[in-house]
């Protein structure tokens, strides 16, 4: 089964061909540039966007994989959840391909495609995926936060998401004071590495909690509060704390005692970030162990877990996951590409998808298809 798969549900204009779950090509288009000075995705831009670059980018997964729309036996397309102009660029799209070719069309949740991110192969269908049903999908971006049991291939139940900010938009906007650019959370990571997690205690925001919920915003603020604290405290020139790594390079022109304090700052920023990365990932863990452990009381036995979107980069998280769940097989994507937006993983759900029947064939059915923004995994 050779599908072609489109995603335009945010700010990357993605296409990709698949023959079955094997990746014959992944070319995403990051519009990171263009909505970097607005400080989030604009939604028109983003249609704008998708709408100059979609056949391109068709065309190019298309030649990259060495297939031509004709060999093409579906079109896998993300309908939900995500920017409602933008999802309907690429299903607009679809359609027209479809109709043109006589093709089928698999409607695919883009939440759905990040749990497939983690067990594609590449065009070799190398590696070997070895996973039990049920298993468990951890979710992590900078728009989801979301802890997914995967009862069935298709069958998704959520048992915990963020009630406020996504774990990766937190990285972002601490990162972001620090003046660490867009999107900062890879930014963080590093200056963390550098830095003693133990220096600040920061909340859990939801350790007391019954549920399996997570929360950002408590975190991100506790941390803003800190970072006002100390760098505000320490910096005797009265600069504000925003432009602290600014102020970092007026005081290289400064004298020794200045230059002690540009040691002290980074300092401080790298202690400030290794103790918020430490919260924000000890809150993951501690829901994923509470859901483990429910899920054992309900005689689920979970052997295999799958670490899916942009901030499952993160090698502090990768780190503790490996170390508190020594005894599940935890599954990452296996290529840069397949973490954040991305086809290829829509189009190997679409394959999963495809399985299950859940293919339209008919022309009636195809005219239907619309877009669904907030649509849920436990909703399909
Ligand atoms: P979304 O599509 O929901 O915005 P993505 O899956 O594209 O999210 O991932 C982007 C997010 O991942 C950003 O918030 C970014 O800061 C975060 N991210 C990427 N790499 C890392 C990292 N190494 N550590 C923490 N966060 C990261
Ligand atoms: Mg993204």
């Amino acid at each position: 089964m050779l599908i072609l798969g489109i995603d335009t549900s945010c700010d990357d204009t993605s296409a990709a061909v698949v023959y079955k779950d094997n990746v014959l090509s992944n070319i995403i288009s990051s519009q990171v540039h263009v909505h970097k000075d607005w400080g989030g995705v604009v939604p028109s831009l983003a249609k704008r966007k998708h709408e100059e670059l979609i056949d391109h980018i068709i065309e190019l997964a298309l030649t990259r994989s060495r297939k031509k729309i004709t060999d093409v036996e579906a079109i896998a397309i993300t309908i939900g959840p995500g920017l409602a102009i933008a999802l309907e660029v690429g299903i607009k799209k679809a359609k027209e391909l479809a109709l043109l070719y006589n093709k089928p069309i698999i409607p695919i949740n883009h939440m759905e495609g990040h749990v497939y991110s983690a067990l594609a192969k590449n065009s070799k269908g190398k590696p070997d995926i070895e996973y039990q049903l049920p298993m468990l999908a951890v979710l992590v971006s900078g728009g989801h936060t979301e802890i997914v049991l995967m009862r069935n291939h298709g069958e998704y139940e959520i048992l915990g998401q963020t009630l406020d900010d996504a774990i990766g938009e937190s990285f972002d906007k601490v990162g972001r004071i620090l003046n660490m650019g867009y999107p900062a959370g890879p930014v963080l990571e590093k200056i963390a590495e550098s830095g003693d997690e133990n220096t600040y205690s920061l909340p859990i925001p939801m350790q007391h909690s019954k549920d399996l919920n997570l929360s950002y915003s408590g975190l991100k603020t506790a941390t803003m509060r800190i970072i006002n604290e100390e760098i505000g405290a320490l910096n005797s020139f009265g600069m504000k704390f925003a432009k602290s790594l600014k102020a970092l390079s007026y005081l290289d022109k400064q004298t020794h005692n200045q230059e002690l304090e540009k040691k002290n700052i980074s300092h401080i920023i790298a202690n400030i970030s290794a103790s918020f990365q430490k919260a924000s990932i000890e809150q993951v863990i501690l829901k994923v162990s509470q859901a483990l452990d429910i899920l054992r009381g309900q005689g689920i036995d979970i052997q295999d877990m799958i670490i899916a979107g942009g901030v499952a980069q993160n090698k502090y998280l990768r780190k503790k996951f490996r170390r508190v769940f020594s005894y599940l097989r935890i599954h990452y994507p296996t290529s840069k590409k397949l973490f954040t937006d991305n086809a290829a993983m829509i189009a190997v759900a679409g394959y999963f998808n495809y399985l299950n029947n859940k293919i339209l064939t008919k022309l009636d059915e195809i005219n239907k298809i619309d877009r669904l923004p907030n649509w849920k995994l436990n909703e399909i």
